[in-house]
């Protein structure tokens, strides 16, 4: 791209949050300003079109919320059906106790009165069906990165480290944890390194997973095995980093020993079927999520602990948002996308549920895992009592399954209005 291109929406970032905020702005503010232009750049190439055969290493728990998200973005038909994991039951228990005894909590889509509580599936393959989704108004720009950012009264202009330059009246920033662009704009960022590492891999166990997302919390952090669609599990072990580098660095008997024990034999012997790796773990909450023609979102603006899977969840709800703020906006004429009253509508409507999420997050990661006396076992017999004050337990059950009133009904609806 050597000359200048003008869009009305540009999209920094082709992740999820990108992805998905994209299609929703295409579907209802394309219908309200007919001709609205929206481009979505990625430093990263194309999804295949294909999955691979092997199950990718990266999953996420997707809640029905989260679904219906995906639908309303015509992506949820494009993820294979053999390799979405549905669950049906979350078994969280303390290692005082045991899984099905004192110290434990349980949640099962039949009491919720749902089908499912939720739905492992593949980092790759979700971003795939929503880069490949049908539906027009998208200029997907696949291995393009930003080298500079020029905010002025008409424009944000992102020049391009391959030579061009993009000119948007919004720039939305969808580029990760690392965001260049909250970086590029100047925009802080609280950030609180957990010092924990979540390790992962998938794992064949000894007895069915029996659709049950698994959940045990150890003095150093939480340890899970989701359940992946081909009957094996997927581990997501957060702990302190110089424990993770160790289980890395174990001979695989030794750390399926570990795992197995872990979890405290939850599904009998594990074995290791994959690599394994593991990620960083912070929280952090940037400064403004919008201001003059820039908006962020997804883990760009915010980053949770992954012990409840709720950060694509959140990142979808802020797409939601976003594209609703925007779209109401531009049916006024002559509209401004990137007016910063309009984009702080979005800010005010989003910022109080991820601050709350990142909070809730932070405290439960700290009361389990905290070396003070008495407190982690304090913390699973909490577990106990909420499993039995039934609207407390409701409330959680909703805000797993994204049921907290974000999605509008022109998403559920499937019709815009
Ligand atoms: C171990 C672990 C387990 C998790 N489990 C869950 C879970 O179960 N459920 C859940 O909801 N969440 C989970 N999360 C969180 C979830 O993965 C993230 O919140 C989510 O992927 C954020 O999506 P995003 O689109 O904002 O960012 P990303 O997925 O990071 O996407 C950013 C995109 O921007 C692109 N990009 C980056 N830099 C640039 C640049 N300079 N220029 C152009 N493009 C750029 C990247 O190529 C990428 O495509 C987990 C996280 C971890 C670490």
């Amino acid at each position: 791209m050597s000359a200048a291109v003008d869009v009305d929406v540009l999209v920094v970032g082709g992740g999820h949050a990108g992805l998905a905020f994209a299609r929703l702005l295409a579907v209802l503010g394309g219908g309200r300003r007919p001709g609205l232009s929206i481009a979505v750049l990625d430093a990263g190439d194309a999804p295949a079109t294909a999955p691979d055969a092997e199950v990718g290493l990266r999953v996420v728990a997707l809640s029905p919320g989260s679904r219906t998200i995906l639908e309303r973005c015509a992506a949820w038909p494009l993820l294979p059906a053999q390799r979405v994991g549905p669950y049906r039951r979350m078994v969280v228990w303390h290692p005082a106790g045991a899984p099905d005894g004192a110290a434990s909590i349980h949640f099962d889509a039949a009491g919720q009165g749902v089908a499912e509580l939720g739905y492992i599936v593949e980092n790759e393959l979700l971003r795939a069906a929503l880069w490949h989704a049908p539906g027009g108004g998208l200029q997907l720009l696949p291995a393009t990165k930003p080298a500079a950012l020029a905010i002025d009264a008409d424009a944000a202009s992102v020049s391009l480290a391959g030579g061009g330059l993009l000119r948007a009246r919004l720039v939305v920033g969808a580029d990760g944890h690392a965001s260049w662009l909250r970086q590029a704009l100047g925009v802080g960022a609280q950030h609180r390194a957990y010092g924990q590492h979540a390790v992962v891999a998938h794992l064949a166990s000894e007895r069915p997973h029996d659709d049950t997302a698994w959940q045990c919390f150890l003095p150093d952090g939480p340890v899970a095995l989701l359940p992946l669609a081909d009957g094996r599990v997927s581990l997501v072990w957060s702990c302190a980093s110089a424990r993770a580098a160790g289980l890395l660095a174990l001979g695989i008997p030794e750390f399926e020993r570990e795992v197995t024990a872990a979890m405290g034999g939850v599904l009998g012997g594990l074995r290791l079927t994959t690599q394994r790796a593991a990620f960083e773990l912070a929280a952090a909450n940037a400064a403004q999520y919008s201001g003059l023609r820039f908006a962020l979102i997804g883990d760009a603006a915010h980053r949770v602990h992954p012990l409840a899977g709720q950060g694509v969840n959140l990142a979808f709800r802020d797409a939601v948002v976003l594209a609703q703020v925007l779209a109401d906006h531009l049916a006024l004429p002559h509209a401004d996308p990137g007016d910063p009253l309009a984009l702080r509508r979005f800010e005010r409507a989003r910022r109080g549920e991820n601050a709350a999420t990142i909070s809730a997050m932070s405290l439960i990661n700290a009361a389990f895992s905290s070396s003070v006396p008495g407190l982690s076992r304090m913390a699973g017999h909490g577990l106990a009592l909420v499993d039995r004050l039934g609207p407390v337990k409701a409330r959680l059950a909703d805000m797993a399954m994204g049921r907290t009133g974000e999605v509008p009904a022109w998403v559920r609806r499937g019709s815009a209005s």
